[in-house]
């Protein structure tokens, strides 16, 4: 993201908001290019997936997990209580 979309963004959606934007996308510029569980692919320019996919950084690993397979472990999570 370059300096004067992040000054864009920060007009539009407050400094904040824009920081936490801009970290996201870092984020998401390292991550696997596929839900780390079922391999669907993942783009890393399309907002809708960076806001729905859930990110899990444990150490170095960075895995992805895309929204179908987060209701799955919600599933497996709920099924064992
Ligand atoms: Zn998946």
């Amino acid at each position: 993201m370059n300096r004067k979309t992040k000054r864009a963004l920060k007009k539009k959606m407050g400094p904040d908001a824009a920081d936490r934007l801009a970290n996201q996308v870092a984020l998401f510029s390292k991550l696997p290019e596929a839900c780390s569980s079922c391999t669907k692919e993942f783009d890393n320019k399309d907002v809708e997936m960076i806001k729905t996919w859930k990110v899990v950084v444990r150490q170095d690993k960075v895995r992805l997990f895309c929204p179908g397979c987060i209701d799955k472990a919600k599933e497996a999570i709920d099924g064992s209580i």
